[in-house]
């Protein structure tokens, strides 16, 4: 049986500095620029906490419905690795912010175990090969000190389609919280725990959940094949190769408790009053479940159409602010069927380009209006989608309102196509929309598809 569980470090995006010291918490910068002796691990340096975060974290906590502690403290976690230049960690251990969670997915219930706070070792770069083969190895401690949120699931997926449905989810319940930035470099990292028949083997640092689900793929492949061969699964840590979609040997496991974890006395034990809690829990806005409901409530569209405006807090934002003018019906299919698929084709999000609700409005009343055709909405906002100015392109695209001219274009379509217009006539409607794309070639899409169906119709009785 499959057991996978997931490790998920958030990177706080919305605290102005890193988590121990005064540093700009942001890793755009030349390398080894955002520090300072705290977070290069100096000697004698002092770490002091930024109280913003660990409000973040307990934002982030009561929203994955876990217990916030009352009383917490920070521990150092043994760490020799050169990203790490003090050679430990400061992490929570033994005592983490908050405990026992549930986050529900479509398919099921997944158990949060811990919600901890961390700071982010510096980042290490290649060159010449990848991690085990690498000629040489730079490392920038802009990174080092970044404030992360770790969530830790119990070992609840069953399969790595589940894996990648929380990720969504919890990538989507983050966006609305407003404590990441999915756009950030290394804003979501996953590790991966996955036993099949025997050990667990972690996957380290895989981002992307696209990867994730890949790695776990490969994995049960991998560890599927060695049972077969009779050869013994052992606990071990793993690293996903994206180059190569495969994982490779990294270490073998070391327990938890190997990591020596000690008391980090340089900070203080840290007290969380019910007032702190009441006050966090007041700020977390309307999420994408309870905007699903209203949607479907109050706007009478579909839960589906409702589910995808509504899991990107961006695109469910301009939504309502177009919605409030226009056909809710109408405006749903043009959010959910047009822009939000052509940005996922583009693999672009709604805040990285230039849409603005006033064009997605115009649009749709010309639409209402009748001025221009459903085809032709459709392409004026792939076209803004993509960046480009409809301006140029609308002007040109009233629909054709002058039936002798249109009932002409359609004659000339239909002597052209003599063998469609016979087949109709024996019954085969996929020549009808053989005849109708035709026509709206002709036209530049700037018929209305029903009254051409209608012109069409009433040559072909004749
Ligand atoms: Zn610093």
């Amino acid at each position: 049986m499959v057991k996978i569980g997931l490790e998920v470090h958030v990177a706080i995006s919305n605290v102005k500095t890193k988590m121990f010291c005064g540093c700009v918490n942001n890793v755009v910068a030349e390398p080894n620029t955002n520090v300072c002796p705290t977070c290069m691990g100096m000697p004698g340096s002092k770490p002091r906490i930024n109280k913003a975060v660990i409000d973040s974290a307990i934002k982030i906590s009561i929203a994955l419905n876990c217990k916030v502690r009352n009383k917490m403290f920070f521990s150092r976690k043994s760490y020799f690795y050169n990203d790490m230049a003090k050679n430990f960690q400061i992490s929570q251990y033994e005592v983490p912010l908050a405990e026992n969670g549930i986050v529900e997915i479509d398919s099921k219930k997944i158990r949060i175990r811990r919600v901890h706070m961390e700071e982010d070792p510096g980042k290490i770069i290649h060159i010449g090969g990848g991690i085990i083969n690498a000629d040489y190895t730079l490392i920038d401690y802009n990174r080092s000190g970044v404030p992360l949120c770790e969530i830790v699931t119990q070992p609840d997926f069953e399969t790595p389609k589940q894996a990648r449905e929380f990720l969504d989810k919890i990538s989507s319940v983050l966006e609305y919280l407003e404590v990441y930035n999915a756009l950030r470099e290394g804003a979501l990292r996953v590790d991966a725990n996955i036993s099949t028949s025997g050990e667990r083997v972690e996957i380290k640092n895989i981002s992307g959940f696209r990867d994730v689900e890949k790695a776990l793929q490969y994995e049960i492949t991998r560890q599927e094949n060695m049972t077969r061969r009779g050869q013994q699964i052992i606990q071990e840590t793993r690293t996903w190769d994206s180059g190569s979609n495969t994982t490779k040997l990294l270490r073998k496991k070391e327990h938890e408790e190997d990591y020596g974890y000690i008391t980090e006395n340089d900070l203080p034990m840290i007290t969380i009053k019910q007032s702190r809690l009441d006050e966090i829990k007041k700020q977390i806005p309307e999420m994408a479940p309870e905007k699903v409901k209203r949607y479907q409530k109050q706007y009478r569209i579909s839960k589906e159409t409702a589910i995808s405006i509504a899991h990107d807090p961006f695109l469910a934002e301009m939504f309502e602010q177009v919605v409030k003018k226009t056909d809710p019906e109408i405006t749903g299919k043009i959010f959910a069927g047009v822009l939000l698929k052509t940005l996922n084709y583009n693999n672009i999000r709604i805040q990285q380009t230039n849409i603005r609700a006033e064009d997605i409005l115009d649009i749709l009343e010309k639409l209402e209006k009748k001025q221009i055709t459903e085809r032709v909405a459709e392409l004026a906002l792939r076209k803004i989608a993509e960046g480009k100015n409809t301006e140029k392109f609308l002007r040109d695209m009233d629909t054709i309102s002058d039936k002798k001219q249109l009932k002409d274009i359609i004659k000339i379509v239909l002597k052209k196509n003599i063998k469609a217009v016979n087949d109709v006539k024996s019954g085969k409607p996929e020549a009808m929309n053989f005849l109708l794309g035709q026509v709206m070639k002709e036209t530049k899409n700037r018929a209305d598809q029903k009254t051409v169906r209608e012109i069409i119709e009433k040559y072909i009785e004749k």
